[in-house]
């Protein structure tokens, strides 16, 4: 979602004369997008900022002015408490805000210091600026769209109830257009984006509501698209009609990212998770039903307050029951206000024990995923330029990243690719045909 913003911000600042830049010493604004997921993801923007102003001062002393802004969720949680500790900071701008940047960077350049972390009443979508063609083209063939933002869950663990705000859904029809601007520019693979993505509940142009399945059979329209796929789902909202899309649009992927973070009921019922692993493995199965080829991957939290090794091992045996083609495990990490914070902590040893055991497990569950693939021929999606000349890089279905030896005029088209070597983290194959299975429109 922080990708999709930082794009929506450059956009939002174009009109105002701003290019993007990859090095910092040639900007006259930094805008740091931060996250505040966990502590030494809040923490790091910290040390970024000591760097970043090492670069302003230099600036400065050759007469020219540079601005620092910290935007997302950091900011939206911290607030004026940024500039107190990082006084070369101008501008904190929560994850809300950044249709209105260019009136605040106005001011920052007339020396004003800025905190704007209010949540707006207008919808910031309706007003971000909308991608040129050259911007979206440089982005690659394969976009984040954000569809729904917000959470009204409340895990005991999480902020983003608090730092995101309430859930929100776009209009089926912003989403539409928005998309047919991505395909007329080249893109042929969009990601729809939510931290609850599979609540989303937009209305469609009679006004009526639209749930995500419906959403995606709506994009499978557009032409030049290719691929469809979205995250992140959580278990409790994987309705029949979108356990059904997955039979059904051909578009959308046989993959399905759907965090569990543990295997104890115990520990689900402590952190509010509104399922438990039986209602979990539940909604696996009527996935699987439907579409007997699909990929699992999930999200897990170790050392959540009051884990025993016991319900460490019900994670680890879920890993098993399920067989997840990939992961993320974290640690977990006290974040402040929420209620898990305050709970009896698991010691940091232990946690850190826990997470290299809970990842050798999954690693395991990967390799033998992907050693599924020797000699197979699947549709790969080829994306950008691979580290060696005349080579590609492109998806599987899967999500998996394979290396092929193609022509680049390939890019953004989907290939049959034999895979012939299965490596640590991509997989190494050979083109079956020279012409093109499908190609995307304006790509
Ligand atoms: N909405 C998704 C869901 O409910 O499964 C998760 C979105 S959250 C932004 C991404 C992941 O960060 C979570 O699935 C969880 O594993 C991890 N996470 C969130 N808060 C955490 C915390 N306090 N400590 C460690 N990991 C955390
Ligand atoms: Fe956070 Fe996801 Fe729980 Fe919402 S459902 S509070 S985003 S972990």
């Amino acid at each position: 979602m922080n990708v999709y913003d930082s794009h929506r911000m450059a956009d939002t600042l174009a009109p105002a004369g701003f290019m993007e830049t990859s090095n910092p010493e040639d900007a006259d604004l930094v805008i740091l997008n931060t996250c505040h997921i966990r502590e030494k993801a809040a923490e790091k923007i910290y040390s970024e900022i000591g760097r970043i102003r090492q670069i302003k001062e230099a600036a400065a002393r050759d007469g020219r002015q540079m601005m620092i802004a910290v935007a997302g969720c950091v900011a939206q949680a911290e607030g004026k408490e940024i500039i107190r500790r990082a006084g070369a900071v101008d501008l904190v701008v929560g994850s809300q805000n950044y249709h209105r940047l260019p009136q605040m960077i106005a001011r920052v350049e007339r020396g004003e210091k800025i905190v704007d972390t209010e949540f707006p009443v207008e919808d910031k979508f309706e007003i971000l600026a909308a991608p040129k063609r050259d911007a979206i083209a440089r982005r690659g063939i394969s976009s984040f769209v954000t569809v729904q933002e917000g959470c009204d869950k409340f895990c005991t663990f999480c902020v983003v109830p608090y730092t995101r705000g309430a859930e929100i859904s776009r209009p089926v029809e912003k989403i539409v257009a928005e998309v047919e601007r991505l395909t007329e520019a080249g893109v042929c693979e969009v990601t729809l984006i939510g931290q609850n993505v599979n609540a989303y509940h937009g209305h469609d142009r009679d006004g009526r509501p639209a749930t995500l399945a419906k959403l995606l059979r709506r994009l499978a329209q557009v032409r030049g698209i290719l691929r469809l796929r979205y995250t992140t789902s959580h278990p409790r909202d994987m309705t029949d009609d979108l356990v059904a899309a997955h039979a059904e649009v051909p578009e959308l992927m046989p993959y399905v990212h759907l965090p569990v973070q543990s295997g104890s009921d115990r520990i689900l019922a402590s952190m509010n998770r509104k399922h438990t692993r039986g209602t979990y493995l539940d909604v696996l199965a009527r996935l699987r039903a439907a579409r007997a080829d699909l990929a699992f991957t999930s999200d897990f939290i170790v050392g959540f307050p009051g884990e025993t090794e016991a319900d460490f091992r019900d994670t680890l045996s879920l890993i098993d029951e399920v067989g997840f083609a990939g992961a993320f495990s974290f640690m977990y990490s006290p974040r402040p206000g929420t209620p898990a914070a305050e709970m009896d902590q698991v010691p940091q040893e232990e946690k850190s024990e826990r997470l290299q055991r809970l990842q050798a497990v999954i690693t395991r569950h990967q390799r033998t995923f992907n050693a599924g693939f020797a000699g197979r021929t699947i549709d790969v999606l080829l994306e950008k330029p691979g580290r060696l000349p005349g080579q590609l890089v492109g998806r599987s279905p899967y999500l998996q990243a394979v290396q092929v030896m193609a022509p680049s005029k390939l890019i953004g088209s989907i290939q049959r690719v034999t895979v012939a070597e299965i490596g640590t983290n991509s997989l190494f194959g050979v083109l079956e045909s020279p012409v093109p299975v499908l190609a995307a429109a304006g790509a």
